[in-house]
């Protein structure tokens, strides 16, 4: 099957007489007629649904659909992509253990990494994306078990080397995760180029209506984690009977462990009304994503040429550091999200925003409605003056999330704005 086509018929295949919509099952549990068959489940020797928290239908076909989309051996939905980035983790480091992180991430994300692992004797060193691979190498400790990255940095639009980061990631045997939220599977794939495991914020572009939160991670099945470094997925498990993950299931060792383990014990399940939702936006990622693109391409060229504002990016812009990058990894298209900076700084920028009347401000990307935010006063509230301009963000940047409204109405709305500033 196609891309477009994936979209709709991957993760579901109805029987006769079969519901053609994926159907919600909203059922914590699952009926049995004897107690050997659930002592079986239990033991991982035979699969079937048993309990929602670990698995269930609905959340099952979104999860064989982005498997398919991404060109994974499996995924697993969480309810938040916070908890996608959390578990991915997780799943491979403990105390002692050390991660490597590229600096221009989610701010989410960054405060993850930066304070609440390093709680839990997780530490993180921040690496320049555009450092050369002997510069990358001295971030790398004998404990260091993975790398971290974004395909299209938010907000800041780097767009990652996924080659550069997969070949610095491996030459130290440990797996390379990419955050593929803003690229979707529709113009990247990182595992193509290399990536083991993928996360998404499903909030974002695959659900595109901004109707529920939600991430997934996907396992490429292509790592190989008997290599010595990985003791929680190649020695035995005691609350599973002693059961070694990559000798019992495989190139899927990674996710059966997320799934049988940290969401057995963390819990952060989606609703399988969320998980329909999802579905039924996956739907249309294709169609959506190529207008985003058009539109955030229009948007960007009509910034770059505005006196009111100093700086666009957009890796389209031949201006843009990212721009042969985006050439290589994104031949086909970006996301709908473009960052720019107001000259005249950030009571301005606030001022900008409040101008709008038809983008609307939202704590959001990636909806089909347009809409715009003041990161520095808002999603990087929490981060110091330092942070900030760790992650590239300064006093007067905005990021507009394009929509795919009529094109003409967003540059009229963004231009009657832009006419309102002073200096
Ligand atoms: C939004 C976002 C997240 C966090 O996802 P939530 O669903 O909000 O928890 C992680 N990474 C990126 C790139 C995001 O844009």
């Amino acid at each position: 099957m196609e891309f477009e086509t994936k979209c709709l018929h991957a993760g579901y295949e109805p029987k006769n007489g079969e519901p053609r919509v994926v159907p919600i099952v909203q059922s914590t549990t699952y009926k049995y007629d004897s107690a050997e068959e659930i002592g079986q489940l239990f033991d991982l020797k035979a699969s079937g649904y048993f309990y929602t928290r670990l698995a269930n239908p609905t959340t099952n076909a979104a999860e064989e659909k982005i498997a398919a989309l991404e060109g994974g051996v499996g995924a697993l939905c969480t309810s938040s992509g916070q908890a996608a980035t959390f578990f991915a983790v997780l799943n491979i480091l403990e105390a002692g253990d050390h991660l490597v992180s590229t600096t221009s991430i989610y701010g989410g994300t960054y405060n993850l990494f930066a304070h609440t692992f390093k709680k839990m004797g997780i530490a993180v060193t921040f690496v320049d994306q555009w450092a050369s691979l002997e510069e990358l190498q001295q971030a790398i400790q004998p404990n260091t078990k993975a790398v971290f990255a974004e395909t299209i940095a938010n907000p800041a639009l780097h767009v990652l080397d996924i080659e550069k980061f997969a070949t610095f990631a491996h030459d130290n045997q440990v797996p390379l995760l990419v955050d593929n939220t803003f690229a979707t599977p529709y113009f990247c794939r990182p595992i193509e180029y290399g990536a083991d495991i993928v996360i998404h914020s499903t909030t974002k572009y695959l659900d595109g209506h901004a109707v529920q939160t939600g991430g997934v991670i996907v396992d490429s099945g292509q790592f190989d984690w008997t290599n010595g470094k990985f003791p929680q997925l190649s020695t035995p498990d005691v609350t599973y009977h002693g059961l070694v993950y990559t000798e019992a299931f495989g190139p899927a060792a990674y996710l059966a462990k997320a799934r049988v383990q940290l969401m057995r014990d963390l819990g952060a399940t989606p609703s399988p009304q969320n998980s329909f939702l999802l579905n039924l936006g996956m739907e249309t990622l294709a169609v959506r994503m190529d207008r985003h693109f058009e539109n955030a391409k229009k948007v960007a060229e009509f910034l770059q040429e505005r006196p009111e504002v100093s700086t666009v990016s957009y890796p389209t812009l031949a201006t843009d550091p990212s721009y042969e990058l985006a050439q290589k990894y994104l031949p086909n298209g970006l996301c709908g999200v473009v960052s720019f900076e107001i000259a005249a700084g950030k009571e301005q920028a606030a001022k900008f925003l409040d101008a709008l009347t038809l983008v609307s401000l939202q704590v959001h990307v990636a909806d089909i409605r347009t809409c715009a935010l003041h990161p520095a006063t808002s999603t990087h509230r929490q981060l110091s003056e330092t942070e900030l301009n760790e992650v590239g963000i300064s006093a007067g940047l905005v990021r507009i999330s394009c929509g795919i409204e009529n094109i003409n109405d967003i540059l009229a709305d963004l231009q009657q704005a832009l006419e309102q500033l002073e200096g």
